[in-house]
């Protein structure tokens, strides 16, 4: 690989802040003997013997590789949400490497993966409302404010990020059929995601393959999701919203 590499043409220069996509595309192995020297591609340090050069690292070159990580990809992605939520142009890969908020979206892009921030666009909205800073997103203030406006929500609204939840766990758990999707993340993280309103029984209760992950359970099992799940005062709410299951149920159609 890297005897192939060394037959590739890479100029070596200084990355200024316009010409990030075309360093994207160069090899960071891809340092060239340039009268006698290997030098990176990133910053233009130069280096008489290959193996000095390969265990070069500089700032630029950690973007580059932060860049190509799904991380970075994905920080990319909302900070661009972010500049679309504030009325502000798209911006492309350089703005975002030599913008001040780049640190921020990659903490915060790593930062939603692991709380499992399943509904980004209404976060980044509790965020403006907020004006807190990208900065801060990785917090439990943030977090906290996100999870109350959470609890605000109408029953619809709370149906449309089910199905937001849903479709996301459904992606991360590969199985055939949708009711699996609940037997596979089990019981306790269900009765989980149900008490932080990221699964409303708005949505489960009236889901399909909800119900048959439901009925195959043990009574024991089923017991488990007692209080949350009363179907007795359900039953008395859903009485009282008809409008509520008939637009509910016109949405999973639609989105599901
Ligand atoms: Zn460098």
């Amino acid at each position: 690989m890297r005897e192939k590499n060394k037959k590739e043409i890479v100029t070596p220069k200084v990355v200024d802040a316009g010409d990030f996509s075309d360093i994207q595309r160069q090899s960071v192995e891809g340092g060239q003997p340039v009268f006698g020297k290997f030098e990176c591609p990133f910053c233009g340090k130069a280096y008489a013997r290959e193996a000095a050069f390969l265990r070069h690292t500089c700032r630029k070159k950690e973007i580059h590789e932060e860049m190509n990580s799904l991380a970075g990809k994905t920080a990319f992605i909302l900070y661009n949400k972010w500049m679309q939520s504030n009325h502000r142009p798209q911006q492309d890969v350089s703005v975002f490497v030599t913008s001040r908020y780049y640190k921020s979206f990659f903490d915060f892009s790593e930062y939603a993966k692991r709380v499992h921030l399943y509904h980004v666009d209404f976060f980044i909205k509790v965020m403006n409302n907020l004006r807190l800073e990208p900065s801060s997103w990785s917090s439990e203030l943030a977090y906290a404010a996100y999870s109350d406006a959470i609890k605000e929500l109408s029953p619809l609204q709370e149906i449309g990020f089910s199905i937001e939840c849903f479709k996301s766990l459904k992606r991360n758990n590969h199985v055939e059929s949708d009711w699996q999707v609940f037997e596979k993340i089990g019981i306790f993280r269900i009765i989980h995601l149900i008490e932080v309103k990221h699964l409303s029984p708005w949505f489960l209760l009236i889901f399909e393959p909800f119900s048959i992950f439901y009925d195959s359970l043990e009574d024991e099992q089923q017991e488990e999701f007692g209080m949350i799940l009363d179907p007795k005062e359900w039953g008395i709410r859903f009485a009282e919203n008809p409008e509520v299951l008939d637009a509910g149920h016109a949405l999973i159609e639609k989105e599901l």
